[in-house]
């Protein structure tokens, strides 16, 4: 189905690379304008552009920390400017500063929740304030399995995700009668940067305990995205779909 989000506009934070970086390809395929914001690896975001070819006409990047509102802000206002609406969010931004909590900095704790967790209500409060007003839109938050079933040394992370699953439940039944869904996405290990540290050993005792034996791929998970912003998910508001082999 080519062209299902022709003449849509789509920001994805977190957008080059990684889980990001695939989403921002898959509605570029299909034919949407998208914005796509990331932190300051200027390198990467060059690189992605070059490699998404033509569409990269409809590819606007854009350095703006998630965790900062004055950014988030001049975004929105950046946007309001230069197209006529903004039809899809994914909240896809994410970090870890894995500790364990008694061995877990007061920054690392910080960091981690204003990343993932603040980063999800500025950029969720700028859109919800433009799609009310054009009575649609989609938002879609990239979660994890951490935020429900916890991981050790993950205190900061577990609880920005299940934060964010919160938020986007809460935010669902405050919009729904405007014609906007919010749901969240849990992708279960992917093999990106974020998960590049962990030592071999971890690595294999993590896809052990995966039922499909294996990490996902960025587009798994991008194929979900796009569905819950398909007009074929019009009436899934609210909820979580898990993307995570059986976890
Ligand atoms: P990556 O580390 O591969 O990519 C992270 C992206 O987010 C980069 O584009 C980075 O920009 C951007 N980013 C980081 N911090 C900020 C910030 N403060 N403001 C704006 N952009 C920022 O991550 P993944 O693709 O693996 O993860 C994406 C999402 O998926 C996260 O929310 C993560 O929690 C979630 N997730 C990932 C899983 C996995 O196994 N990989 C599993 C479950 C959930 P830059 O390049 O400039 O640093």
């Amino acid at each position: 189905m080519p062209n299902k989000f022709q003449n849509k506009v789509v920001l994805v934070t977190g957008g080059t690379r990684g889980i990001g970086a695939a989403i921002v390809r898959a509605f570029l395929r299909e034919g949407a304008t998208v914005v796509a914001t990331y932190r300051g690896n200027d390198g990467v975001a060059g690189a992605f552009r070059e490699s998404v070819g033509d569409a990269r006409d409809r590819l606007h990047l854009k350095t703006v920390n998630v965790a900062e509102a004055a950014a988030t802000e001049a975004l929105f206002s950046w946007i309001d400017e230069t197209f006529p609406t903004l039809d899809v969010l994914v909240n896809n931004a994410g970090i870890r500063r894995d500790a364990v909590v008694g061995m877990m900095s007061e920054g690392d704790w910080d960091e981690v929740l204003a990343t993932n967790l603040k980063g999800t209500y500025l950029a969720s409060k700028g859109a919800v304030q433009r799609m009310s007003r054009q009575r649609r839109g989609r938002i879609i938050t990239i979660t994890s399995p951490s935020g429900e079933m916890g991981f050790a040394g993950q205190g900061n992370y577990a609880a920005s995700k299940a934060g964010q699953v919160g938020l986007m439940r809460s935010l669902s039944k405050e919009v729904a009668r405007r014609n906007l869904t919010v749901n969240c996405v849990s992708p279960g290990f992917i093999d990106t940067d974020l998960i590049k540290d962990l030592k071999d050993d971890i690595r294999e005792q993590y896809k052990n305990q995966v039922p499909m034996a294996r990490f996902g791929t960025p587009e798994e998970v991008s194929h979900a995205v796009l569905f819950l912003a398909s007009d074929e998910a019009a009436y899934i508001t609210g909820t979580t779909l898990a993307v995570t082999g059986g976890l």
